[in-house]
């Protein structure tokens, strides 16, 4: 039998430091990209080989594929002039910290699997309550604690998990959440989120077995902000037909609009009604690193559990979502399952954490490295610059908006998110974006708010400055003064 043939360290180092020059020009000619991928569909696989290699390849041979096949068909999310959904921005440090975490190749499910991974992860959530000015509640030397989960939709489904057991006492998971439409035995458990909250509240209902019928999409403002006023009418009509309310995700920054629901009168409801209140801060948790956008998280302290992702604003590649809950109890007996084969000492010691049990998969990646790597080498100062950088630029923004005739806010700006539109309505609006999006130049998506196309620009990416924007704000005018004519023409 042939011996397997690994790379050895040394052939490693010769082609790491390849792939890091490689990844460094990238860095440095990302701008020259069309910004949205102009691949056609299947044009990626039409240049892939039918089958596997039988032999090994070397490693310039996937250098040149990287360029010649791969790169084309990227959307560049790291280009300045990227402003489409929410940024997902990456850094250097992030970047060497995961592939440190590739490196150590730790799996730190238990505390006793790598006590490293674990008690760094801990600790840096405990700086990070501190940093973005977060209860104190939330830390791991109250009666709360934080974990890094790989998605916000991840720590949202987590929390529903824990606030199911809170509400059923321990009962669905003992007996399931499965019965008829008529056939209830157990009372039904609701949950309630605005009707702009993100798509992820819905399907953590449904994984959750909690059922759709039972979660309730509450009115919003004219802001696009949760009614309290309409939130209280449904949990209280739900306790009249005999339902018992077990969760409201409140959302800090829609994914829509950037709207923040109102946190201290939804916290005190929740308060007073004993429902577990999640907050989902997924984009805009990261400006409160920044005193004066404190405000933000006003009410938080009523919160049983929230969640925002440095791997969106926050310099810190993908996947990294932060999960705080101010009761960490509830959150271990919903989740904690303990086979015979991951028995160990320290765990039956209780000094530990095994946050195995804080979230969905047994296995976790080493994920507090580049978050750890990302605070060291930013610092707080540095973190607090690229936040008001973006924000800076999305109030620059916003003011071209007002300021000219044919465009016009469509909501009020928030944590670096600008919606906008055309005056002339959503055709216009719909063939600027697309022919702004074919063009390369930039990228930028849509929303629709009080029933008009809308278009979103999000200011987050790691290397976009002031002529960036400029530079989009002058080819959005000219390409709707373009369209315009068109249409006059026409
Ligand atoms: C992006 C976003 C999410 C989903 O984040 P994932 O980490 O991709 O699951 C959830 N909520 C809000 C408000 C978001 O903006």
């Amino acid at each position: 039998m042939d011996e397997p043939r690994h790379m050895t360290p040394d052939e490693f180092r010769r082609c790491g430091a390849a792939l890091i020059e490689r990844i460094a020009r990238y860095m440095e000619e990302v701008e020259q990209y069309p910004v949205l991928s102009q691949a056609e569909p299947g044009s990626v696989r039409a240049r892939l080989p039918s089958a596997a290699p039988e032999q090994g390849e070397p490693f310039a041979d996937l250098l040149r594929d990287i360029d010649e096949i791969i790169l084309p068909g990227l959307t560049h999310w790291q280009s300045p002039n990227f402003y489409a959904y929410f940024p997902a921005n990456a850094s250097g440090p992030s970047i060497l910290g995961d592939l440190l975490s590739s490196g150590l190749g730790v799996q730190g499910m238990l505390w006793a699997t790598s006590p490293a991974c674990t008690e760094l992860e801990t600790h840096v959530l405990d700086w990070l309550v501190d940093l973005l000015g977060l209860p104190q509640e939330f830390k791991s030397s109250a009666a709360g604690g934080g974990v890094i989960q790989d998605s916000a939709s991840s720590s949202t489904l987590t929390a529903l998990i824990a606030a199911r057991e809170r509400a059923s006492a321990g009962a669905v998971n003992e007996h399931g959440a499965a019965r008829g439409p008529d056939g209830a035995k157990e009372p039904r458990l609701t949950v309630y989120t605005s009707r702009h909250a993100h798509s992820s509240i819905e399907k953590g209902v449904k994984i959750a077995g909690l059922g759709r019928e039972n979660l309730r999409l509450v009115e919003a403002d004219e802001c696009h902000a949760m009614r309290v006023d309409a939130l209280e009418a449904a949990i209280a009509a739900d306790r009249a037909a005999g339902a018992v309310p077990a969760m409201v995700c409140a959302t800090v920054g829609t994914t829509s609009s950037g709207a923040v629901d109102p946190l201290p009168a939804i916290g005190a409801l929740c308060r007073r009604e004993g429902i577990w209140l999640h907050v989902d801060a997924a984009h805009a948790g990261s400006a409160t690193i920044c005193p004066e956008h404190r405000e933000l998280i006003d009410g938080l302290e009523h919160a049983d559990s929230y969640t925002f992702n440095p791997h969106k604003w926050l310099l810190t590649n993908f996947d990294c979502s932060c999960f705080w809950v101010a009761d960490r109890a509830a959150l271990i007996e919903a989740l904690s399952v303990l086979p015979e084969y991951l028995r160990n000492r320290a765990t039956e010691s209780g000094a530990v954490i095994d946050y195995r049990d804080w979230q969905i998969p047994l296995g976790r990646r080493f994920r507090a490295l580049k978050l750890w790597f990302v605070i060291r080498h930013y610092g707080a100062e540095g973190l607090r610059a690229h936040v008001r950088n973006c924000v800076a630029l999305a109030d620059w923004f916003a003011a071209q908006v007002e300021a000219h005739d044919a465009f016009a806010l469509a909501a009020p700006v928030s944590a670096g998110l600008v919606c906008f539109r055309h005056r002339a309505g959503d055709a216009l609006n719909e063939a600027l974006m697309n022919r702004l999006n074919e063009s390369g130049a930039l990228y930028l998506t849509h929303t629709r708010l009080d029933d008009r196309l809308v278009l979103r620009l999000a200011v987050g990416g790691t290397a976009t400055r002031r002529a960036h924007v400029e530079r989009a704000w002058a080819r959005i005018v000219e390409t709707a003064g373009a369209l315009s004519a068109e249409e006059f023409a026409a």
